[in-house]
């Protein structure tokens, strides 16, 4: 349950009465609100004079909730804001893994000359392989921190378990939680405690309820700023890497009040068909693309299969601009 507590009850009293109800409790602006588990149906009477309105669930789908929510969560990232009425994807893009400066930076420059914002690449990758890459570590976030300074883009790099969580949130602009790291309690409950827009990646087996609920986490630690990411679940289907839950974008996008981001190109694996893919997303009205793109795909360190040509990638920008523009939006 969801209870905004009176106007007039402050933080301290807020904090004492959460305790009392055994809620969470956070706020926004000046209304201080009580989060409890969606079993409770009723406001507890020591709450009764003290609550201004309430709602009542039945999942722990609670905050994430239209039912709460009416419309999308706004995220800003650098100067691009998605969701509410925005009407903006936003096209991320950039390589798999940071391996070195002149890879990232010939993606930064193409991504600042196509007047894109936002630059993808893994430095703490979570391999399958204990014998694959495992990406630059702090060096590739260092290289990262220097594209946003010369490039002035955002950036976004993944967390692979929580020892160096703190060091993500701490030079990145865009906290992604990978699909392999969607369930740790240690990088969800330290993206809870900071207001830097989280990118969750659904894990390849986890259904939407346990996605929304990974999410919850970090809502009901005060971070509103959590932007929900496709990426393709594992199916029957070996043809393809994974398989791109698009029924499951709309579940997301009729229940859940957060953005939706689309990632195809690690849902099909394969580059032939991630333009393809991005325009169906793009059709859905998304508000976000992530793709990968590599100055040379065949030597990629990681992903290699599955990245873009900057060419293929400026041509998916171009296909997909047309797209968004017949369904009311704009790749930004
Ligand atoms: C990635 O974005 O490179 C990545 C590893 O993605 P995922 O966590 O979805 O596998
Ligand atoms: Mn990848």
């Amino acid at each position: 349950m969801i209870i905004h507590l009176s106007k007039g009850v402050g933080a301290e009293e807020a904090s004492k009465l959460a305790e009392k109800a055994k809620a969470f409790h956070i706020h926004k602006g000046e209304q201080q609100i009580l989060i409890t588990s969606s079993s409770v149906k009723e406001v507890p009477d020591f709450l009764k004079g003290k609550t201004d309105e309430s709602w009542v669930f039945d999942n722990d789908m609670q905050l994430a909730s239209k039912a709460y929510i009416k419309g999308t969560r706004e995220v800003t990232i650098g100067n691009v804001t998605i969701g509410g009425d925005t009407k903006n994807t936003l096209l991320i893009g950039g390589p798999c893994s940071v391996e070195s400066e002149s890879q990232i930076r010939s993606a930064a420059e193409i991504l600042k000359n196509m007047g894109l914002t936002t630059l993808r690449g893994g430095c703490y990758k979570p391999r399958t392989s204990p014998y694959s890459f495992q990406g630059l570590g702090s060096e590739g976030l260092q290289l990262l921190v220097k594209m946003r300074e010369e490039y002035g883009l955002s950036v976004i790099t993944e967390v692979r378990d929580a020892t160096h969580v703190d060091e993500v949130i701490e030079f990145s602009d865009v906290v992604q939680i990978g699909a392999k790291a969607m369930y740790d309690q240690g990088i969800l409950r330290a993206c809870a405690k900071i207001k830097k827009p989280v990118l969750l990646k659904r894990g390849f087996g986890t259904t939407l309820q346990e996605f929304v609920q990974a999410a919850e986490f970090i809502l009901s630690g005060g971070n509103e700023n959590v932007i929900l990411c496709e990426r393709g679940i594992r199916t029957f289907e070996t043809k393809t890497r994974f398989t791109l839950d698009l029924c499951g974008v709309a579940y997301l996008q009729e229940y859940t009040n957060l953005p939706v981001i689309l990632d195809p190109s690690h849902a099909l694996g394969y580059a032939y068909g991630v333009t393809s893919l991005a325009k169906a997303c793009t059709a859905m009205g998304v508000d976000g693309l992530i793709i990968e793109t590599h100055e040379n795909p065949k030597v990629a360190k990681s992903d290699a299969s599955q990245q873009l040509t900057y060419d293929e990638f400026a041509q998916l920008y171009a296909e997909t601009s047309k797209v968004a523009a017949a369904v009311g939006y704009k790749i930004v």
